[in-house]
């Protein structure tokens, strides 16, 4: 075999020799011939590091395919993070809502049975203390009302005017102070069931009836009025708001307070006395007395209509 025939032979052994698939014969056949032939020798180096190459290019692309692997799974984990902490805010925000909702209806519930509950009261006198301020001058002016209750009877005063009745009465005695003046009322239908003086707390009862998811507009803060520990119902927006104050331990509302910002601020502190008022207090037959011997005497009669007798009834 001349050289050259050799060499052809040789290079036609690379590929299987490089990749290890000739048997030993073959494999010593080249060997002997690289040692003694530089240009087969150079062919063979050039095979040797194209395959390095091109593991090595493999190896570089199975990386990159693992980090894109691994980034993919990096971001998946971090989505299933973001995902875990977008339903936990969810389902706070959800229970919270939940809890608030709660908590105000039971304050309030608390609040209306116990106006339910002094409702029932056959001794009490009801002070009423609004302090009005107008803005924007700031001019203050003040007004008592003071209800006094006892066995079914009333007696009123407000300002200069002082009214007895009894409950389920068609009769009332209007006395004005600053006219001299009594008039005798007579009307065709009963205005007044006992305990109505509580509903002056109005907004407790509306907030009851109304209640479920009106409850969200209100926001309950706790602070203290007159070293009372209380609860504070707070309905408002911009312009203006509503506050009930509501002593904690014994669910009576103390004090209203109404805020207009750019009209007025209203304050109204409620004092309520059990069991001093007596007889001579809600009695009528002052008025037969020297006292109020110059006094002006009128019968007055009022016939509502049906529909007013109506409205009357259906509330009674
Ligand atoms: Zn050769």
């Amino acid at each position: 075999m001349n050289k050259s025939d050799e060499c052809d032979i040789v290079k036609d052994l690379a590929a299987p020799y490089v990749e290890n698939l000739i048997n030993s014969k073959s494999k010593k056949f080249v060997e002997e011939h690289l040692k003694n032939c530089d240009n087969c020798k150079k062919y063979y180096n050039d095979i040797n590091s194209n395959i390095l190459n091109e593991s090595h290019n493999e190896k570089i692309k199975e990386k990159h395919e693992l980090d894109f692997l691994k980034k993919i799974r990096k971001n998946m984990s971090i989505l299933k993070i973001l995902l875990f902490v977008i339903l936990t805010i969810i389902v706070v925000v959800i229970l919270s809502i939940f809890i608030k909702c709660q908590t105000v209806t039971k304050i309030v519930n608390d609040a209306y049975e116990q106006i339910e509950y002094l409702k029932t009261l056959d001794n009490y006198k009801l002070v009423e203390k609004t302090i009005t301020t107008n803005y924007p001058d700031n001019d203050t002016s003040e007004i008592i009302a003071t209800y006094y209750y006892k066995d079914g009877k009333y007696k009123n005063e407000y300002g200069n005017t002082t009214c007895y009745y009894e409950d389920n009465s068609y009769n009332k005695i209007y006395v004005y102070l600053d006219l001299k003046q009594i008039d005798y009322h007579t009307q065709n239908f009963i205005e007044n069931n006992k305990g109505e003086t509580f509903e002056t707390f109005y907004e407790i009862i509306s907030y009851k009836q109304l209640s479920g998811l009106f409850n969200l507009l209100l926001s309950i803060r706790t602070d203290k009025f007159n070293g009372i520990d209380c609860y504070v119902i707070r309905n408002g927006n911009n312009n203006s708001y509503r506050e009930i104050w509501i002593d904690k331990e014994t669910n009576t509302v103390l004090r209203r307070i109404e805020e207009n910002y750019s009209k007025y601020y209203r304050e109204t502190i409620y004092t309520l006395v059990e069991n001093q008022v007596t007889d001579e207090d809600v009695s009528s037959s002052i008025l037969d007395t020297e006292q109020y011997k110059d006094y002006t005497r009128n019968n007055t009669t009022y016939n509502a209509t049906k529909e007013i007798k109506n409205t009357y009834n259906t509330e009674n």
